[in-house]
């Protein structure tokens, strides 16, 4: 069985992602997406949440399931009998730390390859950072996320302003 992780913060998921997730699944008998538990990044949603999101946005696609991990990646994969990583490109500036995590993992884990594949034109400007700065300045981020999720956004950004979180 050939299976592809696709790991990432996805704080929160975002078009850009879900088009990655569709086209890996067509390419993969299993999609694992693994949300990393980091504790260096402070997210906007909690692992638990952003785990929720991404079922809702991928309850349509049957060979693709949903984890959080802690710790290395390649050990994530090992776990899960994964041989292949996959991760996005946007730009150049993707490039050079993409690079640097995939000669790392792979000489930590010579079995397991990093796979890229490059963002639909239509996305290629959007992270979830953006998304997040638009939402706190009132913007409008509904053509970015998944209704679902733009929803859970708004409530975040307004408990925020509330100061209840
Ligand atoms: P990380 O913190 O690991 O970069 P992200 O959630 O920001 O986590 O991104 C996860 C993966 O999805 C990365 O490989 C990233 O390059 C890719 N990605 C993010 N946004 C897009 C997009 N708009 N189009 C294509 N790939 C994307």
């Amino acid at each position: 069985m050939r299976i592809a992780v696709y790991p990432g913060s996805f704080d929160p998921v975002t078009l850009g992602h879900g088009d990655i997730i569709e086209r890996t699944a067509k390419m993969f008998d299993k999609v694992i997406i693994g949300v990393l538990n980091n504790n260096v990044k402070t997210p906007l949603f909690s692992v638990e949440e952003r785990v929720n999101m991404l079922k809702e946005v991928t309850a349509h696609l049957p060979n693709v399931e949903v984890q959080s991990f802690e710790g290395l990646l390649v050990e994530f994969l090992r776990r899960n009998d994964a041989q292949v990583i996959v991760r996005g490109l946007r730009a150049v500036t993707d490039f050079e730390y993409e690079l640097q995590m995939a000669q790392t993992n792979r000489v930590m884990a010579p079995e397991i390859d990093t796979i890229f594949l490059t963002t639909n034109l239509k996305y290629s400007y959007l992270s979830s950072s953006i998304v997040k700065e638009i939402a706190f300045y009132d913007g409008q981020i509904s053509q970015f996320l998944a209704p679902e999720v733009e929803e859970r956004v708004r409530a975040k950004v307004a408990e925020r302003a509330e100061g209840t979180v």
